[in-house]
């Protein structure tokens, strides 16, 4: 793994994948309440579509849309504001805690 990754954004990808679960929609209508559309491109769900789960907040988007979304460097869900990572992991210390773990 590359330590680049940590100088590129204080969030490191690790993190985003493990806040941010990619899942198929029927597995995540198993684990609750999910929506029955994406709220950033107003279409529905389908069966098989991979979808990204925002653990912090719990709403679920396309993945291509939420990644869409990180492109234009917005850390929030789209639809209630909710920041994707919990405050206690904006803790810098915490992150390279995190970082050392997975490795
Ligand atoms: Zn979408
Ligand atoms: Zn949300």
């Amino acid at each position: 793994m590359q330590m680049q990754v940590l100088e590129y954004q204080p969030v490191s990808a690790i993190l985003i994948c493990e806040i941010l679960p990619v899942m198929k929609f029927e597995e995540a209508v198993c684990s609750g309440d999910a929506p029955e559309n994406c709220a950033v491109c107003l279409n529905d769900f389908e069966v098989g579509e991979k979808i990204r789960w925002l653990t912090n907040c719990k709403h679920i988007f396309h993945r291509s849309c939420l990644d869409r979304w990180m492109d234009h460097d917005q850390k929030t869900c789209p639809l209630c504001r909710t920041s994707f990572v919990p405050d206690e992991m904006q803790d810098e210390e915490f992150n390279q805690q995190l970082w050392l773990w997975d490795h």
